[in-house]
């Protein structure tokens, strides 16, 4: 037998051996699926001789892919040249579009592969600069909401005519038309947002017989884990990818699945053995991650739902701990509790074989500051997974802007973003002047830009400033000169010959290619003064009969601002004619060995207009980083403010060159390495190296710890409120519940605050024990010493303990009728690093039995 099938149970073995056909493998959590998924990879490689580079994996976060990657190598037992695809569902999207977008074009109009990915942060700033057109206050509807509508609307493929005709009231008339207004920008800025992805890959593949053919001859085995959450746009994709040959595997759990906000699906999993009858289901009945009472109790748990099949899971892992069950009177006390456990639990397991790993899950982000304080207090490092993200500072944005715009200038948002940062004297009204310049003939706002210095249509101070900024850009650009273009044309060559053995025909794009750069280059003159851009907001939907409904693609297709993107996008285009133009020969000739920046600073003091590089001799990602930190007064401007706080930002500025300098290393381009800025998502800052980690419970999907602290198990909070009346959204929380007690392994312990601060009321409220604490049966239970309450949370739901103190209500033995948040408050105890745990020992047990005593309750 193959070590690959060694320990592993019979179901396992039939889908690991099961390559040919589709196959549906759906089993609990903690049955081994995706160690199916890692096996199955290697033992198609090892065992059937299929070429690495002709499986696919999709899994849901780069981590989890990064993470497949390394387990395969592992199980390989050598890291060979050829690999697998291991990718995310958005990281497959962009490398299929940075490839063969412009196959979408049609008469030179279109996306070029230079395309830029808006994160929320760009996305917002689009649907305010709608509102404001539409005249709607941003008060009265919130980008955020309109935002939520539209990608809805979009992964469930509907485009805004379908919206509009479908609205039921002014407020969805209104979101129609900002969608469409966003829909155009998007498509004026050369730039896709994360929903975009998927759907124009989706749109690529089903609209190019001769792209799709070439993936499915590349990806001849094809594999998703976390198969529940696809949505449709996704599963559309899968089935795009699955070809003909149908050698697709997806592999997921029906009870883990937490993403129908997202748009994800459930019929996706009963489509599957509709779409492909021959397929095979198998199914995994034994877990090997968690013991039998963690099981139990989550099992538990999600029976209480009506919509699922229902499984047997059981474990060999029989007994283990109790499920710790600790109530705490208020938040902080909560946190102080899980610090406390942390900090005893990290000291004792010094000499355990593996090293102690534990995580905190919590149902929204903004709950795990008062467990970093906790954990601060008690100096125990953790990492917290979300939240704040690197490339989400402002200043690593910005300059972060700089480089997209100077890989795209039609990025409005991105120029938007830096045109007056730091200040530049380029003011709000000059940016409002350029922008309905822009709008009304249907240029970008950079190439407005141009044209306002060209024909003098500002004030002088305006367009001097402005005109400083604009040679910032383009001496930026002219850094990365010819090389910039080459690289874009190295980059199909190369991919075209990295495949070359797969059957994809590189004379096909080279062919295309040309024939696209004739296209490219309409005359730009007399567009200028052609407003059916512009007016087309206003009557986009004004449909009449079907045939004049047309799509935005096509109305755009007629709209003149594509002739202009168009010249700018293309990748062939000014660049490559100017890379051979005679200041490029002379550069040469010189054969200088100045650096970028003194290239650029002789330039720009000689006054002389920017000239390209010779090919050789191109600027680095870091030095354009460099360049742009210094070039644009960014750093200076740091530097005057000289507070701490700007020269963290100084420093994190440095860090954006040293991650520069990384992808130079790893030969990324400035795309590529804009897209790994895009793509850093959420889950994708999980170390596996972390002892202690923080995040939420959607984000824990798939991982597994032996300690998992379940926090904020409150009646609004988990689950949340928005479901009370909701009764499939009350389902979905159950799921989140199940999928964050079974990432526990050995341990699990759920928390609840009785009284908690929350948003809008200066007074923390009484809460209410989840329901789900209570469909958790007693039996498994331990409570791990609540202050002043009985020791269990099986009361019945609605006969809540902790509502107003001195209620009475409930099982309130001693302490907590006394309890009152005016006394901690006047206490000073806030702010005090006292710790609560009763039973987890360590030095802290003083402090609590302090803490407690100062305030009448018993430990
Ligand atoms: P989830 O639904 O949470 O994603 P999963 O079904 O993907 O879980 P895995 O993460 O693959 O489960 O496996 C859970 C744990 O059980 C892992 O630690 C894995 O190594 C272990 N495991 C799986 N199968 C076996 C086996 N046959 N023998 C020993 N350990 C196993
Ligand atoms: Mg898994």
């Amino acid at each position: 037998m193959s070590h690959l099938l060694e320990n592993m149970n019979p179901q396992q073995q039939e889908g690991i051996r099961s390559v040919d056909g589709p196959v549906l493998l759906l089993a609990g959590a903690g049955s081994g699926k995706t160690r199916v998924v890692t096996h199955r990879i290697a033992y198609l490689i090892e065992e059937r001789g299929v070429p690495a580079d002709a499986i696919l994996a999709v899994t849901f976060t780069n981590k989890a892919a990064k993470e497949m990657s390394e387990r395969v190598d592992k199980i390989l037992g050598h890291s060979s040249l050829a690999k697998p695809t291991l990718a995310t569902f958005h990281s497959f999207c962009v490398r299929v579009l940075r490839r063969d977008i412009e196959a979408l074009r049609t008469n030179g109009v279109g996306l070029t592969r230079t395309f830029a990915i808006y994160d929320e942060t760009d996305q917002q700033a689009v649907v305010k600069q709608a509102l404001k057109r539409l005249g709607i206050d941003d008060k009265q509807l919130k980008p955020r909401v309109a935002l939520g509508r539209i990608s809805w609307a979009k992964n469930h493929m509907i485009d805004p005519q379908e919206y509009f005709l479908a609205s039921t009231n002014p407020l969805e008339e209104k979101i129609a038309h900002i969608f469409e207004i966003y829909k155009k920008e998007l498509f004026k800025a050369n730039a896709l947002d994360f929903d975009d992805l998927l759907l124009e890959t989706v749109r690529l593949l089903k609209s190019s017989s001769e792209v799709r053919e070439r993936y499915n001859r590349k990806y001849r085995y094809v594999m998703i884990d976390e198969y529940q959450d696809t949505n449709r746009p996704q599963y559309e994709l899968m089935k795009l990818l699955a070809g003909s040959h149908h050698n697709i595997c997806v592999v997921g759990d029906e009870d883990q699945s937490i993403y129908s906000w997202r748009g994800a699906d459930i019929k996706n999993i009963l489509d599957f053995e509709k779409d492909f009858p021959n397929s095979k289901t198998i199914r995994l009945e034994q877990n090997y991650r968690s013991t039998q009472i963690i099981l139990e109790g989550a099992s538990a748990v999600v029976a209480q739902n009506t919509q699922r099949k229902g499984k047997n899971l059981w474990t060999a892992r029989e007994g283990g701990s109790m499920i710790g069950y600790y109530e705490a009177p208020d938040g902080e006390n909560e946190a102080l509790f899980i610090a406390d456990r942390i900090n005893t639990y990290l000291k004792a397991s010094g000499n355990l074989e593996e090293p102690p790993r534990c995580a905190v899950l919590y149902r929204t982000n903004s709950q795990s500051r008062l467990v970093e304080e906790a954990l601060r207090r008690y100096q125990v490092q953790y990492h917290m997974v979300g939240g704040f993200s690197f490339y989400d500072r402002a200043e690593v944005k910005d300059i972060l802007s700089y480089m997209k715009l100077v890989q795209n200038t039609n990025d409005s948002i991105a120029l938007g973003r830096v045109v007056n940062s730091p200040p530049r004297g380029i003011g709000k009204t000059t940016m409002e002047t350029l922008e309905r310049m822009a709008l009304t003939t249907g240029i970008s706002t950079w190439d407005a830009i141009g044209r306002a210095i060209e024909d003098r249509l500002l004030p002088a101070r305006a367009l001097t400033a402005l005109a400083g900024f604009k040679r910032l850009i383009d001496d930026a650009r002219a850094m990365l000169g010819a090389d910039f273009a080459a690289k874009l044309t190295e980059d199909v060559g190369g991919l075209a010959a990295e495949d070359g053995d797969t059957g994809f025909d590189p004379s096909a794009f080279e062919a295309a290619a040309p024939a696209e750069e004739e296209d490219d280059f309409p005359p730009v003159e007399g567009n200028g003064s052609d407003t059916s851009f512009d007016t087309s907001f206003n009557f986009g939907f004004d449909f009449g009969p079907s045939e004049e409904v047309s799509t935005i693609a096509a109305e755009n297709a007629t709209a003149p601002v594509t002739d202009v993107d168009a010249a700018s996008f293309n990748p062939f285009a000014p660049v490559v004619l100017k890379a051979n133009a005679p200041t490029l020969k002379r550069s040469a000739a010189d054969n200088k060995p100045a650096s970028a920046q003194d290239r650029a600073a002789e330039r720009i003091m000689s006054d002389e207009k920017p000239a390209f590089r010779a090919p050789g001799d191109p600027a680095t990602l870091p030095e354009l980083i460099k360049f742009l930190n210094d070039r644009s007064g960014y750093i200076r401007a740091l530097e005057e403010e000289a507070t701490p706080e700007s020269f963290s930002r100084i420093e994190n500025l440095k860090e954006l060159a040293n991650a520069a300098q990384d992808a130079q290393e790893r030969g990324e381009t400035l795309h590529e390495f804009l897209d790994h800025a895009a793509l850093v998502s959420d889950a994708d800052s999980y170390s596996a190296e972390a002892r202690v980690t923080l995040m939420t419970l959607h984000a824990a999907k798939g991982l597994e710890f032996p300690l998992v602290f379940l926090t904020g198990m409150e009646e609004g909070l988990f689950p949340h409120s928005r479901t009370f009346t909701d009764p499939v959204g009350l389902e979905e929380e159950r799921r989140l519940c199940y999928v964050g007690m079974t990432r526990a392994m050995d341990t699990l312990v759920m928390t609840r605050a009785r009284y908690r601060r929350r948003y809008g009321s200066d007074m923390p409220e009484a809460s209410v024990p989840s329901r789900f604490l209570e469909e958790v049966p007693q039996r498994l239970v331990e409570d791990l010493g609540s202050p002043g309450q009985r020791p269990s949370f099986n009361s019945g739901y609605g006969n809540s303990y902790g509502n107003r103190p001195g209620s009475g209500s409930g099982g309130h033995e001693n302490g907590e009728r006394h309890y009152s948040y005016e006394d901690e408050d006047q206490s000073g105890s806030r702010s005090r690093p006292a710790a609560t745990s009763t039973r987890a020992g360590g030095s802290s047990m003083d402090n609590i039995a302090n803490f407690f005593a100062a305030r009448g309750q018993s430990v």
